[in-house]
């Protein structure tokens, strides 16, 4: 085949050659998509391949991450009803969930218990600020990872509200202090003065 002669088509070629290949398809369709079938199967590792070294390119990661934020924004609404619908229909399962997490993970479920809690109560007196992950990390390197009261350091590290909720303190950050378990515990609903 002349390579200058097909670059050099006329429209009304062009457009016969498209009639052709549209007829063609159309009656071999069975046969072409078996063809790309096997195409597919012979190159799909290295498909897979080209995808994961795509992935792991920082620019390829930034793009979706914010494509994925774009996307996230776009549908939150949408997402958040269905997931809410979705939830109703399906009570019981979501109940099942909850109270394996909830038994698999009792301490933690019973932070949370008090975490809810204290917040209730502190938004009861319009002292609730909230507050974010990333807070608990900041305040526990300003008290240079110790217990606030004890100043042991090495040593499992909890929440403590230094005014107490009870006592009108607020749950904010700045009335957060590290405290161990054992100083949590019997400092309870009291106030101590730090050390
Ligand atoms: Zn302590």
């Amino acid at each position: 085949m002349d390579i200058q002669k097909l670059g050099s088509r006329t429209a009304e070629q062009k457009a016969k050659h498209a009639a052709y290949m549209r007829r063609y398809t159309a009656a071999n369709s069975e046969k072409i998509n078996a063809q790309k079938r096997i195409r597919y199967y012979q190159n799909h590792e290295r498909s897979l391949e080209t995808a994961r070294r795509q992935r792991a390119k920082p620019s390829r990661q930034a793009y979706m991450k914010a494509f994925r934020k774009m996307h996230y924004a776009r549908t939150r609404k949408e997402d958040l009803a269905k997931n809410k619908i979705w939830r109703e229909n399906n009570k019981h399962r979501v109940l099942v969930t909850v109270k394996k997490w909830q038994s698999e993970n009792y301490e933690r479920h019973l932070m949370n218990q008090r975490r809810s809690c204290q917040r209730r109560r502190a938004r009861k007196n319009g002292n609730f600020t909230w507050r974010y992950p990333g807070d608990f990390e900041q305040i526990l390197k300003k008290f240079n990872y110790s217990c606030a009261y004890c100043r042991k350091q090495k040593i499992k590290l909890t929440e403590d509200h230094q005014i107490p909720i009870s006592w009108g303190g607020h749950d904010a950050p700045w009335n957060i202090v590290p405290a161990c378990c054992s100083c949590n515990a019997r400092k309870h609903a009291r106030f101590w003065e730090l050390s």
